[in-house]
This record gives C-alpha cells, structure tokens and sequence, in this order.
C-alpha cells in the first residue's frame, strides 16, 4: 500500500511518525474516513467542512485548502486502485521536541496522514441483508462529541464489549437516551416517521446523517430530530445506524430484543438504496 504522511507518497512500511507527536501521546488530533464507490470519494466536501470545523474547535492549523486535500485523495484512490473502499485521514497538533501538556508553539507542523482501506463488499455487504445486533453500554465519553478526535479508546471497548456479548455494535446511552453508536449514528423507526437524535455537543454530525435525511425528506419521508429511549427503540418497527463505513446498516436486535420482525426493514432497506444510487451519481 502506498500512503501519504507530510507531503510524501510512501510504501506504508517506510512511512513514519515521531514517538514525539502529539496524536500519539496525547489523542490531539482530529481524523474522517471518506468512502469510495466505483473509484469514486463520496461527500468529500461534507467531510472536508467537518474536518475544518474539527481543527478549529481545537485550534490546530488547517495545514493546507481543501483543493490539495482532494488532490491527495485522489492520488491515493490512482495509486492504490481503490474501486471500493475507505479512505482514512488523520491530521495531530504536530511533533513537538519533548513531551509538554502545554500547545507547542505556532510553528509546529500539523502531522498529516492518509491511507487507503480497499473494501470490496461496501456497498452490497452481506451483513446489510441480515441487519445487525447491537448492546447498550452508557457513555461515557467526553462532552464535545461532535469534534471528530482519534480519542477512540472508549468506542474500541464498546466494539468489544459487543463481540464479548455476541453481538455486532453498542449504542451508547446518557441520561436514559441513546447519543449514538461507537462509529455511527442511530436511528430508529415507528409507523412511517424516521427519528433520529438532534443535533448537539452529545454527538458527532455525521455526513453520512445529513446525506440520508436530505434524501429522506425528498423522499416525502417524515423525520423527527430527537432523542429517543432504549426501550422506545425495543419497541419501534425498524432501527438502523449511518455511516460512512456502513451506509445505512439495518439493526435488528437490541439487547437481545428483536425490533420488528428482526428482519432488516423497508425504511433503511430503502434508504440504503437511495444513498448508495445518488452517492454513486454525485461522487468525485
Ligand atoms: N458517530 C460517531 C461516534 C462516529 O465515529 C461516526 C463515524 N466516524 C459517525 C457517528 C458517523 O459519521 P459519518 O456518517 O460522517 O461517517
């Protein structure tokens, strides 16, 4: 695999970071994973805007214009020969000479770091045709989840405590109501109204969220932006989760509950569909 770190195409062996960068020591930094279909990056400017957004809630430098940014990607997709699959960003406050809780001063480089993930299978996943199961854990992550930090230690437990449980995901609950899942959003569905939490400090915005609910709303689809409990979610017709990874992911148990019929329901299979087509029609 070929990957890029500060400016340079590397085969991933060679490509290196210092013991000394901030990522590494101290979980500052900030990432996206775009999603390629067909050879093509989809919603690289939703995720392009986060990632801005991202590193100035922190106030890291934004090393370089989307433009190069898009650039990179596409060498990478061109290098790799990525017809389906993830791109992965990560862009840390930087390498420092020593270890100091305190920024590093304002010349520091931001570290930068892509790599691609080839993953054919993304878009017709056989785990999409018999939806998935997923836990409850509370969550107890920090309060600015809608930063996209690679402080990820918590999420990566909760996958495991999944598996451990045997099941696939968790969603994570705070004050009796699900904030998301470890890598996406949740969702769920009661007769023809799509809900969804609303956006806040809670959770992260996922792009993949904003894409399906346009979509869903132009599809005549009703959708209510608000929070919703783990047993409301027991009891509702459908659930699923959103993703850039996962696209739209049908869930069919909760805490060894089935929801509706335990089959992947009509809304996500339909809005699977319509993501996946106008993704493919609007990629770059
Ligand atoms: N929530 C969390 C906690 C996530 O990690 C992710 C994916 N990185 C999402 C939601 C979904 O975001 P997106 O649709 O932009 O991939």
């Amino acid at each position: 695999r070929t990957v890029y770190v500060n400016g340079e195409y590397l085969p991933e062996h060679e490509a290196k970071v210092s013991v000394f960068d901030r990522g590494f020591l101290m979980a500052d930094g900030v990432y996206e994973v775009t999603s390629v279909l067909g050879g093509k990056l989809i919603d690289f400017e939703g995720h392009a805007t986060r990632l801005a957004r991202s590193l100035s809630e922190l106030q890291i430098r934004k090393p370089m214009e989307d433009e190069a940014l898009l650039e990179i990607h596409r060498e990478l997709v061109a290098r790799n020969g990525i017809e389906e699959g993830l791109i992965y960003l990560q862009i840390t406050r930087g390498a420092p000479n020593d270890r100091d809780f305190m920024f590093p001063p304002e010349e520091t480089e931001p570290t930068v770091v892509l790599f691609t993930q080839s993953k054919l299978g993304l878009a017709e996943s056989p785990a999409a045709k018999t939806g998935i199961k997923v836990i409850s854990i509370p969550d107890i992550r920090w309060g600015r989840r809608d930063i996209k930090t690679v402080q990820l230690l918590y999420p990566s437990m909760g996958k495991m405590m999944a598996k451990a449980a045997g099941a696939d995901d968790a969603w994570m609950v705070e004050h009796d109501h699900v904030t998301e899942g470890t890598s996406n959003n949740a969702y769920i569905v009661k007769g023809d109204t799509i809900i969804t939490r609303q956006l806040s400090h809670e959770i992260l915005h996922g792009i993949t969220r904003a894409a399906v609910l346009r979509f869903a709303r132009e599809a005549q689809m009703k959708v209510e932006e608000r929070a919703f409990s783990i047993e409301e979610a027991k009891q509702a017709d459908e659930a699923f989760i959103t993703s850039a990874s996962t696209f739209v992911m049908p869930v069919v148990e909760i805490d060894g509950v089935s929801v509706g019929r335990g089959t992947p329901g009509p809304v996500a299979a339909r809005l699977r569909e319509i993501y996946i087509e106008e993704s493919r029609k609007a990629g770059i």
